[in-house]
């Protein structure tokens, strides 16, 4: 058997804000070896405690726009008036090396790597209602009513797009909701085809 020659997976999470995406990742991030936060590039202000390079990667318009002219870019999308995008070299090495990337997008970034990578696997989450949903909305922000509801809103918009995803996870707990993504993993990384090659002589 050689397992060698296994490339890195491409994991695409996507969710309404306020779900929780973060700290499932951040599970995640702890109790998975192998695992690469995809850190993206972004046009938006750093909010208070975040940091270049860890959360984003912050630049200006024109450098991002010089990013994608310049085929840079794996996916990018303009989300709530900035954009937002993924090196694409980056995530080349490190798929190479053998290591899973892991990148949390929002669904028209995720249309675009599905088209350009149809391997990839593409994981929704969700909280447990819509009730609960703005239950969190309301519960941790500063946020203004108007805001929230336009979150809510955009929360049923990206719902539509469920369909086009591999798999759907219920953030009712952080630990079911990254339980239940490290099966998925487990589970891709045994597809026979892509464990063909570890069989000598095929
Ligand atoms: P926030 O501004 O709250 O950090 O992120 C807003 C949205 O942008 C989230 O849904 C997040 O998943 C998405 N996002 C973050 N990085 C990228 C990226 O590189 N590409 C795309 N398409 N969306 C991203």
């Amino acid at each position: 058997m050689n397992r060698s020659r296994r490339k890195g997976e491409l994991i695409v999470l996507s969710g309404p804000s306020g779900v929780g995406k973060s700290t499932v990742i951040s599970e995640l991030m702890g109790s998975r070896g192998n695992l690469y936060f995809s850190v993206s590039f972004t046009t938006r202000a750093p909010r208070v405690g975040e940091a270049d390079g860890v959360n984003y990667n912050f630049v200006d318009r024109a450098e991002f726009e010089r990013m994608i002219a310049a085929g840079e870019l794996l996916e990018y999308a303009e989300y709530v008036g900035n954009y937002y995008g993924t090196s694409l070299k980056l995530i080349q090495d490190k798929i190479e090396e053998g290591i899973d990337v892991l990148l949390d997008i929002e669904v028209q970034g995720a249309a675009k790597v599905r088209a350009r990578c149809p391997e990839a696997v593409l994981i929704f989450i969700i909280p447990p209602s819509f009730e609960e949903l703005s239950r969190r909305l309301h519960s941790r922000a500063t946020d203004p009513e108007d805001v929230i509801q336009g979150r809510l809103q955009k929360a049923h918009d990206e719902y539509r797009e469920i369909v086009t995803y591999d798999y759907l996870v219920v953030n009712d707990t952080v630990s079911n909701a990254a339980a239940e993504i490290v099966s998925i993993l487990t589970a891709e990384s045994c597809r026979a085809k892509k464990r063909i090659n570890m069989i000598e002589g095929i």
